[in-house]
């Protein structure tokens, strides 16, 4: 982050170390130091305290011990003070200007202090101290690593940073599963939309409002978004459900998923002036006031969220040669104050850059033309295949930088980024870990990622699970190379529709899979050899039967042939256990 320059301190490199004070943290298994928290401590700063205590342990075997402000404390004493202590104000430590939810590490004399932009910052600094300090690296839930140690000096650190995008949500199976932690993956978001993503029928449902001529298109899938009555409606139904719910600030107004679309003459003639989008955001603005006129008097603000999405993704500009910009189609369609959209960018292909002209034209069009409209922009990003695809290798893992780094640029207040509905898709772990990586840092080294969670993820297995990521993440370029050349679509989309060249004998060829389970086998052999204890073992072993999935899968969907009839049966149903167990919906 830039901000490291306004405090004068620097991020430590890769390969640089850190450098340690002459203080003594942890000598001979003691501590001289406790843990400082303010006198009405948040519940976040407690969470900090709560983690510092459970890692700190887990590296020096101690227990640290809190201590309440009571501001006779000063930078002599031994203490790692959290969040809004008095030693902080006493220390002119300024984090009102730091960004949302960003952090000070600063050691002063004796003391080190942590605070955040808020209390989540403060855990976020927490985190950041332990990766200095102990070399702490949360992988997944069950592979933290962390040295153990029973002498060690404090390090001597003055440092800040915050995320790259303020709020971002990681929407991979693993992370939300019951072993992870977004927290310690710093990225909690706070974009809470309710009702998302598809709520047009279930505020105005057809069989409640079905008598109600003219409310809804033919086949009673997509609302009129141009009746008076459906836009008064939908109002009313709005601020009841606010009012309803009292911490509700964003509500979605999201058409349901289809291409379906009123086709009456009113929403026809908006369509031809505003472009259908304009007809969407025309109606959002409308209960947006409505909204606005209600609560405003109570100082509450409840934002609209747009949904754009198929008939709704392409913004109402048009491009103005002499200004060289999109401009808005009309001035009704410029979103309200209260009004966020988020646009959901599936055409998008996430093998490649958003701002590639060749295959991702249509992004950068989205990307600019919403940008002219509005500055509450929001987005929902799709990184893995849907469905029964969750098998095949997604390839985004060169890209996932440049495009955390194009919303940024854009000023993206929100993120969400979607991952494969299944835990076990291929490096689903590592998607999660590298995405949480990113979002803090897009300018952090992804092959350097990469490498340090599959070596410290696989341990024995690592060097044949590199291999094979190496390869598979080789042979994709080839694919999309040859497939380029003969002008045939091929990248990393969520829907198979768009890549159809993606589940073929042509792309996966059977010495290659024949090759990647090769190198399973031997992965598997090392874990054997390596001489784990049983827990150890069985966790390895788990690891590298969700990686053998994807090559057993293909080899046998692909080339059923190169089976006897019997070989293949009972291989299929092999799979098809394997598949139940692990976690995988994909069945032959
Ligand atoms: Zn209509």
């Amino acid at each position: 982050m830039a901000l490291t320059m306004l405090f004068g301190c620097a991020k430590k490199e890769e390969g640089e170390t850190e450098t340690f004070s002459g203080i003594d943290l942890v000598k001979d298994g003691k501590t001289e130091y406790s843990i400082l928290l303010p006198e009405n401590a948040e519940d976040m700063e407690q969470t900090a305290a709560s983690e510092l205590q459970t890692f700190f342990e887990m590296a020096t075997g101690i227990s640290l011990t809190v201590r309440t402000d009571d501001a006779a404390v000063t930078a002599q004493d031994h203490v790692i003070s959290l969040g809004n202590t008095s030693l902080k104000e006493a220390e002119k430590i300024d984090t009102a200007s730091l960004s949302t939810h960003g952090f000070i590490l600063r050691r002063v004399d004796n003391a080190l202090i942590i605070a955040g932009e808020d209390g989540r910052g403060t855990v976020y600094g927490v985190y950041e101290f332990l990766e200095r300090q102990f070399n702490y690296h949360y992988y997944t839930g069950d592979e933290i690593a962390i040295d153990k140690t029973t002498n060690c000096k404090l390090i001597d650190v003055n440092y800040s940073d915050a995320p790259y995008i303020p709020d971002y949500w990681i929407g991979y199976e693993t992370m939300s599963s019951f072993y992870n932690s977004n927290l310690r993956y710093r990225a909690l978001h706070d974009f809470e939309i309710s009702r998302w993503p598809h709520s047009h029928l279930s505020f105005l449902p057809y069989d409640q409002y079905k008598d109600h001529e003219g409310w809804y298109d033919a086949s009673g899938k997509a609302l009129c978004l141009t009746n008076q009555e459906v836009m008064d409606e939908m109002a009313r139904v709005v601020i009841q459900h606010a009012e309803e719910n009292p911490t509700v600030e964003n509500v979605m107004l999201g058409a349901e998923d289809s291409w379906t679309i009123c086709s009456c003459e009113n929403c026809q003639a908006s369509d031809t002036q505003y472009t259908h989008t304009g007809t969407d955001i025309i109606f959002c603005n409308y209960v947006a006031d409505k909204l606005a006129e209600h609560f405003a008097p109570q100082g509450r603000t409840v934002n609209i969220v747009s949904l754009n999405y198929y008939n709704t993704e392409k913004p109402p500009v048009e491009y103005d040669e002499s200004k060289q910009a999109y401009v808005p189609l009309d001035e009704k369609v410029i979103p309200h104050d209260n009004v966020y959209v988020h646009i959901c960018y599936v055409y998008a292909d996430y093998s490649a850059s958003f701002k590639d002209p060749d295959r991702n034209s249509a992004q950068i069009y989205n990307l600019d033309g919403w940008k002219a409209l509005t500055d509450n922009l929001t987005a929902y990003t799709y990184n893995g295949l849907f469905v029964n695809e969750a098998l095949l290798f997604f390839d985004d893992f060169a890209y996932k930088s440049d495009y955390i780094r194009t919303f940024g640029e854009y000023g993206y207040k929100f993120v969400f980024m979607e991952g494969s509905p299944t835990k076990a898709s291929t490096f689903e772990a590592m998607r999660s870990y590298i995405s949480a990586q990113l979002f803090w840092d897009p300018d952090q080294d992804v092959n350097a990622l990469t490498s340090d969670f599959i070596q410290n993820y696989y341990k024995a297995a690592a060097p044949y699970i590199q291999e094979y990521y190496d390869k598979i993440s080789l042979h994709m370029s080839e694919m999309k190379a040859m497939y380029e050349a003969e002008n045939k679509n091929f990248g990393a989309y969520v829907q198979l529709e768009m890549n159809k060249y993606l589940f073929t004998d042509r792309t996966w060829p059977q010495r290659v899979l024949e090759q990647y389970l090769e190198l399973m086998d031997k992965a598997f052999e090392a874990v054997e050899n390596a001489g784990y204890d049983e827990d150890l073992y069985e966790k390895m072993i788990y690891r590298l039967r969700i990686e053998q999935l994807s090559p057993r899968y293909l080899l046998l969907a692909l080339y059923p042939s190169s089976f006897t009839e019997s070989e293949y049966e009972q291989l299929a149903a092999q799979f098809n256990e394997d598949a139940a167990t692990l976690g995988s919906k994909i069945r032959l």
